[in-house]
């Protein structure tokens, strides 16, 4: 390493390990020269963005000028009535990354902690590490949130705890009996950020939002976002429901210009387009079950899912498998990267690339044993 950085730099930025994002599409085609890929790698919406949310950017690219509202009013103002409540308690980021990445700046010192689960979505690790806070990462029990060990990790350092529910890479939730339980006895100064980006996706009954503990005035944040059910990823836009105190400090730390006018646009048009929420969740449902139906006919398991991707164990090393699949088109996620060495992750996909995935799976694992 170079003096220069290694002397000047924030000593805190050495203890962080770079994002491992999905393999996107064209990096495959340039790296293997293959044509016909499919990318079930980052939980993207396989039926593309919101009809109407393309409509109403297209619309607006002639205003593309100006800079965008800094306030987001429009937004705020459709989510405010979509949830009813009010329009001071919603944030609005660049992605609910950039959120995370301002919680952390807001309520975050050297020498603060944060508790998550392991493995969980390694964002709210890089946002801690950045502040020069620590990560206690508490295993999960069953791939679920084990949250009365997450409790008996607090310490006087304790500033956040966050469970993303469903949780990112296992699919699995928290219940409302344990979410009760945790909540009745966490200190009140900790605040829980609900990491609820797949929140659109749960068909459980025993789910419950954090939007609950909200409305009794406890101190969470709830992050939803446009990048997965509404499909709008590459717009970045994603937003959090909290207190009107707990909000205006966020916004304090926040860039004026942070989130783009088509993501503005898009997000309200895509809020109104619950259409193709209902027919994306439909979709997942049934490609779950065919799934499920396939690991079961091929003797694998998984974990059962809340969510637009499945856990699943190939019994054999996951990293070969990856990289077999990459040979055949089929973009997944290693389970190195979350500590299961075995496992992949898959976005469930259309009925077509879902058959794709299933086939070149079951030959890559004939190969290999
Ligand atoms: C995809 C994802 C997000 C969304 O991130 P954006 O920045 O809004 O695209 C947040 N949390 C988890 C757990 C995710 O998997």
């Amino acid at each position: 390493m170079q003096e220069f950085v290694k002397n000047r730099a924030r000593q805190e930025i050495f203890k962080l390990k770079p994002y491992t994002p999905g393999k996107p599409i064209e990096e495959v085609k340039r790296e293997l020269g293959l044509e016909d890929i499919i990318k079930l790698a980052s939980n993207e919406n396989p039926l593309g963005p919101a009809p109407r949310a393309i409509e109403a950017i297209s619309n607006m690219l002639s205003e593309m000028h100006l800079y965008p509202d800094a306030n987001c009013f429009n937004l705020k103002k459709a989510l405010s009535g979509f949830y009813d409540i009010p329009i001071t308690d919603i944030l609005i980021g660049n992605g609910s990354d950039e959120l995370l990445k301002l919680i952390a700046e807001t309520f975050l010192s050297s020498g603060d902690q944060i508790i998550v689960g392991k493995p969980t979505f390694s964002e709210y690790e890089f946002a801690a590490l950045i502040m020069g806070a620590e990560c206690i990462e508490v295993p999960l029990k069953e791939f679920t949130h084990d949250l009365p060990a997450m409790l008996a990790a607090i310490t006087p350092k304790t500033k956040i705890i966050v469970i993303c529910n469903p949780n990112n890479p296992t699919g699995t939730i928290v219940n409302r009996m344990q979410i009760k339980e945790f909540m009745d006895k966490l200190p009140p100064d900790i605040l829980v950020v609900f990491d609820e980006a797949y929140y659109e996706y749960v068909e459980s009954p025993e789910y419950s939002t954090g939007l609950e503990y909200l409305a009794q005035g406890r101190n969470v944040i709830v992050l939803r976002t446009f990048s997965k059910i509404y499909g709008l990823a590459a717009l970045r836009i994603g937003y959090g429901l909290t207190s009107t105190e707990i909000a205006q400090a966020v916004e304090r730390v926040m860039e004026p210009f942070n989130v783009n006018s088509p993501a503005q646009i898009g997000a309200v048009a895509a809020l109104q387009d619950q259409e193709h929420v209902k027919r994306s969740r439909e979709l997942n449902k049934q490609g779950k079950q065919y799934l499920y139906n396939e690991f079961k006919r091929m003797g694998l398991t998984y974990v059962p899912t809340e969510a637009n991707f499945i856990f699943m164990d190939t019994g054999v090393d996951g990293r070969e498998v990856f990289n077999r699949l990459l040979k055949l088109g089929v973009i997944v996620r290693t389970g190195d990267i979350f500590g299961l060495p075995t496992f992949i992750r898959v976005t469930v996909g259309t009925a077509e690339e879902n058959q794709r995935f299933t086939t070149s799976l079951e030959k890559v694992l004939k190969d290999l044993k």
